[in-house]
């Protein structure tokens, strides 16, 4: 798969570590136990476009927030996490 950096541009996915689902937010603190179990523990698993982390390890050291479809792996955007959501 071909992540395209914002800031690198197209570069080999194995350049990159994977964090996960970007939609959880931390739960303020002090927190319910419930909450943060759910934070930590629970994720949910769509079929379709989702917005994920990446770490841009072997390259510019960006953490990156892509929009990819879980289905056939099309990425639909890629910014820069520091910049939010509107790129
Ligand atoms: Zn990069």
């Amino acid at each position: 798969m071909r992540i395209p950096c914002p800031y690198c541009g197209d570069r080999d996915s194995q350049e990159f570590v994977y964090r996960g689902d970007a939609a959880p937010v931390r739960p303020s603190d002090p927190a319910e136990e419930t909450e943060f179990f759910d934070y930590v523990y629970l994720r949910e698993n769509p079929a379709g476009p989702i917005d994920e982390l990446w770490y841009h390890a072997q390259g510019c050291r960006n953490w990156i927030t892509l929009t990819r479809d879980t289905r056939d792996h099309a990425i639909s955007a890629a910014r820069l996490t520091s910049e939010g959501k509107s790129a």
